[in-house]
């Protein structure tokens, strides 16, 4: 796995990272109270409308018709200064208990975290996925919302993340099944 904060190579269970220091009390400390997430799409900062809440929703359950044992949530809060924004959206996706109203069935996890303040959008995927979507594909679907988060289109933007998401994921889905398939 990588460092979530500056992407140095790190070992399952090193104490700290090599390259920036950051450990697991840190982030914790620095992350502070977990938000109070209730719908797949949820807003603790207030940025998103209540329109775009329920466009983003409606986004999500289409994106999760697709693939029935993935459980995608997007969150708009302010994350701390203190931690970079992918760092906080690793730190969200490790100890938010995502899934608690979805059926066992979905298992793998992915998160969006939308900090308007500081005009970020990180994505983060749980374990077990990120074989099937590598960093290169999620910072593709990234880009795919940047020119309209940067017009301040915040709804849009993330949307459009996510479509591309479902794209991509699909494509790796047929790739990695006909790989596994082969004798
Ligand atoms: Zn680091």
């Amino acid at each position: 796995m990588k460092c979530p904060a500056c992407a140095h190579p790190l070992a399952e269970g090193a104490p700290a990272c090599p390259g920036c220091g950051l450990t697991r009390d840190a982030l914790d400390a620095g992350c502070g109270v977990i938000p109070k997430l209730w719908k797949r799409a949820s807003s603790p900062s207030a940025d998103l409308t209540l329109r775009e809440l329920n466009a983003l929703n409606r986004r999500i359950a289409w994106f999760e018709r697709t693939f029935p044992q993935v459980h995608l949530s997007v969150v708009a809060a302010r994350t701390p200064q203190s931690v970079p924004p992918s760092a906080y959206a690793f730190w969200l996706i490790n100890r938010a208990a995502f899934g608690r109203p979805a059926p066992p069935s979905r298992s793998y996890v992915v998160l969006f975290v939308l900090d308007a303040a500081r005009g970020s959008l990180s994505l983060t995927v749980g374990y077990g996925l990120e074989k099937i979507l590598p960093e290169p594909d999620l910072q593709s679907a990234l880009d795919a919302g940047k020119s309209a988060l940067s017009a301040g289109r915040l709804g849009k933007g993330v949307d459009a993340s996510i479509r591309k998401l479902r794209r991509l994921l699909r494509r790796n889905l047929r790739t990695f099944r006909s790989e596994r398939s082969r004798p």
